[in-house]
């Protein structure tokens, strides 16, 4: 057997499974169609290592424990990629929440184990990086973290490669056989097709997630999902007192203007997508939205033309009903019984990467045999 496990994908879920696993003792392949580590999601997200505050509002109080279980984890582990940051979340007079159910909120945050929070007083509004002051009730302080999302995913890898996990980038996975005792792992890479012999395989193939399971023989069942495209853009200047949670005029919901490499990053959208996730990227309209959102809060006046860079990636949703902002955030782990060597991650978040791997990691115990 070449592998004990093989990974499909280099995104946060695959370096983060290859590092459980192969601190756990276990042999680590990761197959990896582009050339280098989180190249689909994982570098397109909004970079927060956050609780999800709004996840309060829909009732996810054990997602919102967890994400702050992991959170105080990766500001101990990773502190030179993880960092907390205060986050100002302004109430005006035409925002949805009042700021008596904002702080109810940011004290349900505290007690489930976030940092201190307060009232910034209005002789200070000023400092607030030209957010507008007209009709501003209220403004909270609150901490919450922020991670170069690339730059972690390559870190988790490289701790699994220093752990012995074997990477193969622009390497493509083409399909998967398995039986009773193993999977056989067709692979395409630089030195054509390869053939492996895995114990078990982890679909970590964020947004190609069914693609995936498609390929795999016999066919196991999927689960329905819906991708949900989210756009950033980046602006010139940069905000100094950190993270603004802005309340979209347009549907009232949550966009984020974050300090960015010296620039200002602001996301994000949600919209439907079909087709192709490699294809996926940002569209006019989207980037028109946040640039109001943006224009609204700040009275900055910028335009298309101002936008410096913008990037889109896919969440991965069960699909349902609603909107995709109301549908639940929680991480599923999908294995068929007639194929339960294949085991598939759907959905998640970079902040429980790690609770997510070990997660995979007891599911797999019946099927992983040491080599
Ligand atoms: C807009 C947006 C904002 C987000 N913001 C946050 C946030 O602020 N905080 C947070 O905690 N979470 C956030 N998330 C969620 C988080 O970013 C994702 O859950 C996470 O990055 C998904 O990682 P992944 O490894 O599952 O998928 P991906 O990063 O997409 O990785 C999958 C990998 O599999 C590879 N692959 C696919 N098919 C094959 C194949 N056949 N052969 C070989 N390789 C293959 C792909 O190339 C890719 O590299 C956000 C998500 C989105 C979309």
């Amino acid at each position: 057997m070449d592998a004990d496990i093989l990974v499909v994908g280099a995104g946060i879920h695959g370096a983060a499974v290859a590092h459980a696993a192969a601190r756990d003792g276990y042999r680590v392949r990761v197959v990896e169609q582009y050339a280098r580590p989180a190249e689909g999601t994982s570098s397109r997200s909004s970079k927060l290592i956050h609780g999800g505050l709004r996840y309060l509002e829909s009732g996810q109080l054990r997602l919102v424990r967890e994400c702050l279980r992991e959170q105080r984890a990766l500001l101990r582990e990773r502190p030179a990629l993880v960092k907390l940051v205060p986050f100002y979340l302004p109430v005006y007079r035409h925002t949805s929440r009042p700021a008596w159910k904002i702080a109810v909120g940011l004290w349900l945050y505290r007690l489930l184990g976030g940092h201190r929070f307060r009232r910034i007083p209005a002789r200070e509004w000023a400092t607030l990086d030209g957010l507008d002051t007209r009709e501003l009730r209220a403004v909270f302080r609150y901490f919450d973290a922020q991670t170069d999302d690339r730059a972690l995913t390559a870190a988790v890898l490289a701790d699994a490669r220093a752990l012995g996990a074997v990477v193969a980038f622009d390497t493509r996975l083409e399909g998967i056989e398995c039986n009773a005792a193993r999977c056989r792992v067709y692979c395409h890479g630089p030195a054509g097709t390869e053939v492996l012999t895995a114990a078990c395989v982890v679909n970590a193939a964020g947004p190609w997630v069914n693609r995936v399971l498609a390929r795999v023989t016999p066919r196991p069942a999927m689960r329905e999902i819906e991708l949900v495209q989210g756009t950033h853009i980046i602006v010139p200047g940069a905000l100094t007192r950190g993270i603004y949670y802005l309340e979209a005029p347009q549907d009232r919901r949550a966009v984020f203007a974050m300090p960015w490499k010296g620039r200002t990053l602001i996301g994000t959208t949600e919209t439907p997508y079909q087709g192709d996730p490699a294809e996926v990227h940002p569209l006019a309209e989207e980037q028109a939205y946040l640039l109001a959102v943006y224009n609204r809060y700040f009275q900055r006046g910028l335009e298309q033309a101002d936008i410096e860079d913008a990037f889109a990636g896919l969440r991965v949703l069960p699909a349902g009903e609603g909107s995709a902002f109301s549908r639940p955030r929680e991480t599923i782990l999908h294995r068929d019984d007639t194929v339960p060597r294949v085991l598939s991650i759907y959905g998640g978040k970079l902040t429980s990467h790690a609770h997510t791997a070990r997660q995979v990691m007891k599911r797999l115990a019946p099927v992983l045999t040491r080599g």
